[in-house]
Formats: structure tokens, C-alpha cells, sequence
């Protein structure tokens, strides 16, 4: 499948979540950054896109720098979801991940909101509280939509396929640098870094069973949507031959 081909099916999951994620009940609103923290995680595809809608002047003028240090306690992955996901199907304990991080705000974050708004990744679109989270709080969130964000975690990664799963500050550090940015594009298979990991294939959907009628509706919906004249199912199959 092309770039422009993935980005489509990207904004094809973003669509399907938005109708789908309107379902419940929420108290978040736009002037809120409660959770717009540098621990935010996704895929080089949509930190891609995100280059292909806005310049880059426009981006570094957008991102507040960095402050020394912040990293300090920052979320930097052991494994990808999908990773994670094949330890759960086969029953056995991942490696441990360091809960305790640091909450530095995203360097995305300015006084009109976030700058990159329409491209943000899923990451950011699935924060989500039925309630107003007190400030050291955490949101709180309905059981059915923690299951739909990972299975659209899922299909995220499973789609970035030859792609890297990290950190979105890491993501766009490595985008900087335009030869990379066009080998990705082109479909090169990019190297995994110290902070970024290879995405892996979806190894099959972790939902538990009160779930799993509404999540293989909205994933049904999903597999029969358009990409480029071949169904979303059918696109992705071509993607990691063999899964
Ligand atoms: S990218 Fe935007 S929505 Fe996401 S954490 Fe940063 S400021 Fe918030």
C-alpha cells in the first residue's frame, strides 16, 4: 500500500472513531489540556501525515521547545500494543514497564489549543473522561471505549507496517531529518532506534467477551470501508502477507 494510500486508511479509522466515540458520554472540552502531557505514543504514519499537512517552519513554530530535562521520567516504551497483545494471548507476563514518569505538557500545547489539531494521533483523540479529571487525577473512562482504543491501537500498528511505534516527541525528532521522512514514504523499512520500536503485525484482538459483539460491529464496519477501490480488510491484508 502507498503513503498516500495509508493515509487514507488513517483518516478512515479517525472517521470511524469520531461517529463511534460520540456514543458516550463526555465532560472533556477543547480549552482543557489535563492530559496533553510528552507521553503521548504513536505510529510514524501518523506523525508522517502530520508532516505532509503542515510545513516544517510551520511545525517548529507550532512546538514550544523542549525543556532540558524533560525527558526525565518520560514514557519511552518496552513493547508496541501489538507486542503486548501476543504476550496476552498466550497467556504470559510481558516484561515490566516503569510506571512512574514524569508529566512535562506536550511541547504541541500553545494558547489557542494544540497546533496540530486536525492531524494529532489517535493517542490524543482517545483521551477521554465522563467526568472533568481533577488535576492530578485520572480520567475516567467507560469499559467499552478502553476496548475499542486498543483495538484501534491495534489496527494502527498492524497498518504502519515497515514503520516505528515510540514516542510522538521521538517520532517527530526522527522526521526532522527529511531523507528519513522520504525513504518512510517511499516504503522503506525504517530501523529501530534506542527509543523507537519496529510496529509489529496484530497477533488478534485482546476483548473480553461482554465486549465482543460491539466491537465486531464496529470492526466489520471498519474491514468493509473504501481504500483506494479494494475494502479496508482486503488493504490491509496486503500489508504484512502471512497476517
Ligand atoms: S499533540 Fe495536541 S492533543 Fe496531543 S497531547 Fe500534544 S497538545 Fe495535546
Amino acid at each position: 500500500m502507498s503513503f498516500p494510500l495509508k493515509e487514507q486508511a488513517l483518516q478512515v479509522i479517525y472517521d470511524l472513531y469520531d461517529r463511534e466515540a460520540r456514543r458516550f458520554p463526555v465532560a472533556c472540552r477543547q480549552e482543557c489540556s489535563t492530559c496533553c502531557t510528552h507521553n503521548v505514543l504513536a505510529t510514524t504514519l501518523e506523525v508522517a501525515h502530520t508532516f505532509e499537512e503542515f510545513t516544517e517552519d510551520r511545525l517548529q513554530e507550532l512546538a514550544t521547545p523542549v525543556p532540558p530535562n524533560s525527558w526525565e521520567g518520560g514514557l519511552r516504551p518496552q513493547l508496541t500494543v501489538n507486542h503486548l497483545a501476543g504476550y496476552c494471548l498466550l497467556k504470559k507476563e510481558p516484561p515490566a514497564e516503569s510506571l512512574t514518569r514524569s508529566a512535562a505538557p506536550c511541547p504541541f500545547r500553545n494558547a489557542h489549543g494544540c497546533g496540530i489539531y486536525e492531524t494529532r494521533p489517535f493517542a490524543c483523540r482517545s483521551m477521554w473522561s465522563r467526568r472533568v479529571c481533577p488535576p492530578d487525577g485520572k480520567a475516567e473512562m467507560p469499559a467499552l471505549l478502553v476496548t475499542l482504543n486498543g483495538a484501534i491501537f491495534q489496527i494502527l500498528e498492524h497498518l504502519d507496517a515497515k514503520g516505528l511505534y515510540g514516542n510522538l516527541l521521538d517520532l517527530f525528532e526522527l522526521f526532522d531529518d527529511s531523507d528519513v521522512r522520504a525513504a518512510y514514504e517511499a516504503g522503506e523499512e525504517l530501523e529501530a532506534t534506542a527509543s523507537l520500536l519496529k510496529t509489529q503485525p496484530n497477533p488478534g484482538f485482546i476483548v473480553p467477551p461482554e465486549h465482543r459483539q460491539d466491537i465486531a460491529r464496529v470492526i466489520g464496519t471498519l474491514w468493509s470501508c473504501d481504500v483506494g477501490g479494494l475494502s479496508f480488510r482486503e488493504a490491509l491484508s496486503q500489508l504484512r502477507p502471512g497476517h
